[in-house]
């Protein structure tokens, strides 16, 4: 064997990180290797058959025709090959054998590795083995997590067609106005009162459910779906304890759950997802997880905490090459997100617990205004609607102790706070 073949093939005994995923923290995961210098072999396991995009425009800008699927790409797909990344689009790994260290890619193929990235995200929530729901498999209900679905629901933006929307969170409240402004008709189904209660509480709730009351969205609040029926003069028709209500096509958008089943498999600790330290190392040695997924010991709150947002997927990738590049970073910052729902623009950040006091800053009624959250006098959280470039200065008074009229008081230079 000539000095040439040698190495290559020494190269390819080499081992080196494999990431097992495909979404947006796989990919800045492996970006941020190559960018950190890492010279072994990545290789990325990643189930769909599109090279990893980003997922918040697949119930916005996407769904309402005014970004393309190209554009959804954090890097381009010639970077993964210029980068030497083996990107393994459309495979699933099926098993991981920590003893051998060895991911099982179906039949007889494998991938050695010396670390381990587990990226593999949620899926989406659905009716039977989820949720106490028959006919959630019916043609006509759709979910929405992939390029593939917000496709498939982007075909039925068609105006005048009924949708109904069971689940009043993020992706249920961001697909009503991206399908209102496509002249559908939408009905939004939820048990609570207002939507988004559970993630923003009642005050939020009560202005987004105005917001879109007056884009004519219509709500069903306190009711709870039975399920869904194919009627033959109806179309679908979504039961409810009280009425059936008819609908030409149904988002079933009641929450994701994590893809746990590969780590629990593999005796990797899982709890509400795979549960890591501040470096994102799991139980079994070598083997990290990141992202959606990841259940990951925050430092500055002291817990450990799984968050299903699109900054903390960037962030845990980069933290997890960080890790395996054997620099000393930990998981230290707060959950960021943001939404996007007809005029109204928002970030928030922070950690609010439900019981928070809630002080408005602004006039909730002009759409601009300023939430923060108060435990005990102190500033957990905070939400800035349709007012930009004051989030990293709401980040810095998280932990701070802030009057309420104090911070009420828009006669008070909010950056000197
Ligand atoms: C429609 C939508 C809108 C959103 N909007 C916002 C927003 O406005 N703001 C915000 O902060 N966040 C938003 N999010 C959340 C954000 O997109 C997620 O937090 C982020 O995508 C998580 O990235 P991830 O890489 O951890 O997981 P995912 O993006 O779920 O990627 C995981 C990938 O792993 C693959 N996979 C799973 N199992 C295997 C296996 N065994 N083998 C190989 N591959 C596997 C999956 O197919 C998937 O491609 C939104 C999410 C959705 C779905």
């Amino acid at each position: 064997m000539s000095e040439a073949a040698m190495k290559e093939a020494s190269a390819h005994d080499e081992l080196g990180t494999v990431v097992i995923g495909g979404g947006l923290a796989a990919a800045h995961c492996v970006h941020a290797l190559r960018e950190g210098g890492y010279a072994k072999p990545i290789t990325l396991i990643a189930s769909e058959k599109e090279v990893p995009y980003e997922r918040p425009p697949l119930s916005k800008e996407f769904l309402q025709g005014k970004k393309p699927a190209q554009e959804l790409e954090p890097f381009l797909a010639g970077w993964y090959a210029d980068a030497d990344v083996d990107l393994r689009l459309g495979t699933t790994a099926e098993s991981i054998d920590t003893a051998a260290k060895q991911v099982n890619l179906g039949g007889s193929a494998t991938v050695g590795y010396e670390s381990l990235v587990i990226a593999t995200g949620c899926r989406s929530r659905l009716g039977g083995r989820d949720a106490n729901m028959d006919g959630w498999d019916l043609p006509g209900v759709y979910t929405l997590r992939s390029l593939e679905d917000s496709t498939k629901i982007k075909e039925q933006l068609v105006s005048g067609k009924n949708l109904v929307i069971i689940g009043a969170g993020w992706i249920g409240m961001e697909v009503a106005a991206s399908a209102r402004a496509a002249g559908v008709e939408v009905t939004v189904i939820t048990p609570d009162k207002v939507p988004l209660a559970t993630a923003m509480g009642s005050e939020f709730g009560s202005h987004v459910a105005q917001l879109h009351l007056a884009n004519g969205v219509q709500f069903r609040f306190g009711t709870a779906v039975s399920g869904i029926a194919s009627d033959p003069q109806k179309g679908l028709v979504v039961r409810t304890a009280t009425d059936d209500i008819p609908a030409d096509f149904v988002l079933l958008a009641i929450g994701a759950v994590p893809n746990n089943e590969l780590a629990v498999a593999a005796g990797i600790d899982v709890g509400t997802g795979v549960v890591v330290d501040e470096r994102l190392r799991s139980s079994t040695p070598n083997v990290l997880a990141i992202g959606d997924i990841a259940e990951a010991y925050n430092t500055t709150l002291g817990r450990a905490m799984r968050v299903e947002h699109w900054d903390n997927a960037i962030r845990q990738g980069k933290l997890a090459a960080a890790t395996i590049l054997g620099r000393d970073e930990s998981y230290d910052w707060l959950p960021y997100f943001f939404t996007d729902q007809f005029d109204l623009g928002m970030e928030y950040v922070g950690d609010r617990a439900a019981d928070d006091e809630v002080v408005v800053r602004g006039d909730m009624a002009v759409g601009e205004f300023i939430i923060f959250w108060l435990r005990q006098g102190m500033i957990t959280a905070a939400m800035n609607v349709n007012i930009w470039d004051v989030n990293d200065h709401l980040r810095s008074m998280i932990g701070k102790h802030v009057p309420a009229p104090t911070l009420q008081d828009t006669g008070n230079d909010l950056m000197a706070l």
